[in-house]
């Protein structure tokens, strides 16, 4: 990137170089020869106020002194007197451009190549009051080879201007490059973030930088909790599958004769193995959920008629729980994937049966309000601590790991619903007072 850069800048440098260099060249080359015309004018006026009192033989002598041919010639362009040669030898200059001007317009003006290759003749004709013509002309030093005079100074200047951009485009590629590389090699997002803050880096790229960061930072956070969520998978998988193959090690070896203990033990190994499949189950749903696997398929949904169906499905288990549980409200739309709200349901209510208390309720309310739906889950259990309500959401979190465990849980169900929320761009309010019971509200826009 620096290498591209600087050859740019350069390019770009040395293109803007020599243009100016160009454009300078014709402008000195235009003002030479006006100069030089009008040089020419002046002389021409004062050799013909000379002539007032002097011949022309006399005017030509002086002009000679300062090596201007002077020549008059007649209208048909013969020429009468000439300062530097025999007018005999000389042919008819009716042809010349300046002579052909200066009898139409008065005066006439040419330049023309001499012989000699680095010289130019500007040529200066004008109408005498007698209708003869006075040509002066003066011999210069072609402005480009006055120039090539001075072209090593030209090139040194040249040079010099190069190594300076060539320097000033290191420097400014330098001041963009270097502070992206610094930030590349700055270990944590953290420090990241501070480098933004604190380095020199150009304004226009720190919004750029930023979200750069913050992704990064995003990632680094996402690639930790995944790491975590392995190893919790791990234990958790871990502790029922020691006491499956615990129990199973002692019926193998003989160790429990009593037919009743066996049975015992098998029910254990059946608890168990159902409890890795539960397990099992949620996290498979929540790594679909997490990889974007399952994407919402929405559709029109009445979400009383769906807490009916659920609180239905449920009154078995709440039943073992010795709590009730009801379904009250009206009917209310909402567009929405049906299985994910039908896990959303079971989910809160399943907790709100398994955190209840003896001969406790659970509610689901349904509410058709004037600009969303609302669905209240209630229960009269044994309440959240408010210093766990932030974290409940988190996977494999639990307020009290026993009866989580005891009651069949994972750990998992609400980081599900918080999965399940967000793809429906909703979250969860969460009321409870310890001891009284929790009240969990979610809200939808109406179909
Ligand atoms: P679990 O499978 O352990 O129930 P969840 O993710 O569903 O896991 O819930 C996380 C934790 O939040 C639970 O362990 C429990 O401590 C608490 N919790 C969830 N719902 C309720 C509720 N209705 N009443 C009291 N505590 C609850």
């Amino acid at each position: 990137m620096k290498k591209k850069l600087n050859t740019q800048l350069i390019s770009i440098a040395a293109l803007a170089m020599v243009t100016t260099l160009l454009l300078m060249l014709l402008f000195c080359y235009n003002s030479f020869r006006q100069n030089a015309f009008s040089d020419l004018a002046t002389l021409s006026r004062i050799m013909i106020s000379m002539h007032e009192n002097n011949s022309w033989e006399h005017v030509g002598e002086v002009a000679n002194e300062d090596n201007i041919r002077l020549t008059i010639l007649d209208q048909e362009g013969t020429v009468l007197y000439d300062n530097k040669a025999d007018p005999q030898t000389m042919s008819n200059h009716i042809d010349r451009p300046e002579i052909m001007e200066a009898l139409g317009h008065q005066v006439g003006k040419a330049d023309r190549q001499s012989e000699t290759l680095n010289k130019r003749t500007f040529y200066y004709a004008s109408m005498l009051e007698d209708g003869s013509v006075l040509r002066i002309a003066r011999e210069t030093k072609s402005i480009f080879f006055s120039l090539f005079e001075y072209v090593y100074l030209l090139v040194i200047l040249l040079v010099f201007l190069l190594i300076l951009c060539g320097g000033l485009s290191i420097y400014f590629t330098k001041s963009i490059v270097d502070p992206l590389k610094k930030l590349a090699n700055e270990e944590g997002a953290l420090q990241k973030a501070d480098f933004i803050k604190t380095g020199y880096i150009y304004p226009e790229l720190k919004p750029f930088l930023e979200a750069m960061a913050t992704k990064q930072e995003q990632m680094t956070e996402n690639a930790l909790m995944r790491q975590q969520f392995t190893a919790n998978v791990s234990h958790e998988l871990k502790t029922p599958l020691t006491a499956i193959s615990g129990y199973a090690e002692l019926i193998e070896n003989g160790m429990v004769p009593d037919e009743k203990d066996q049975k015992r033990f098998a029910t254990e190994i059946h608890k168990n193995a159902e409890r890795l499949l539960t397990l099992i189950n949620d996290i498979i749903r929540l790594t679909e959920l997490d990889q974007r696997e399952a994407d919402v398929e929405p559709e029109k949904i009445n979400l009383f008629v769906m807490a009916k169906e659920c609180v239905r499905s449920l009154e078995m288990n709440a039943k073992k729980h010795h709590v009730t549980i009801q379904a009250t409200g009206e009917n209310a739309f909402i567009m929405a994937d049906r299985n994910m709200m039908e896990e959303l349901l079971s989910n809160l209510c399943d907790n709100a049966i398994r955190y209840n208390r003896e001969n406790g309720t659970v509610t689901v309310q349904v509410l058709d309000r004037l600009d969303h739906v609302e669905l209240v889950v209630t229960d009269t259990g044994i309440g959240i601590p408010l210093e766990h309500r932030e974290h409940i959401f988190e996977r494999f979190y639990r307020v009290d790991k026993g009866r989580s465990k005891s009651t069949g849980g994972t750990g998992l169900g609400l980081a599900i619903v918080k999965h399940i929320l967000i793809k429906h761009h909703t979250s969860a309010q969460i009321l409870s007072e310890v001891g009284k019971g929790t009240e969990i509200h979610v809200r939808f826009d109406k179909a």
